[in-house]
């Protein structure tokens, strides 16, 4: 899938200027669910600066551990 790895590239670029990729902003906009964010984050491993991955792997478990205290008591399987 280069295509797609080219897309994920230029957008961590463009969005790229302060250590934020599209899952961030996702997150911050709060259109990606916290398993979203994961999978998307899984997706885009590779082309995450590697200054950044710290950075996102905290913010995605802070979207998880916010989800899973606003819905105590939904089932989700992640
Ligand atoms: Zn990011």
């Amino acid at each position: 899938m280069v295509a797609d790895g080219v897309v994920v590239t230029l957008a961590v670029i463009v969005l790229g200027g302060n250590n934020m990729c599209i899952i961030c902003v996702g997150i911050d906009n709060k259109t990606l669910l916290p398993w979203e964010a994961l999978r998307n984050s899984d997706e885009m491993w590779d082309a995450t600066p590697d200054d950044h991955k710290e950075e996102l792997d905290e913010k995605i478990a802070l979207l998880i551990r916010e989800w899973m205290e606003q819905n105590p008591t939904k089932k989700v399987d992640i």
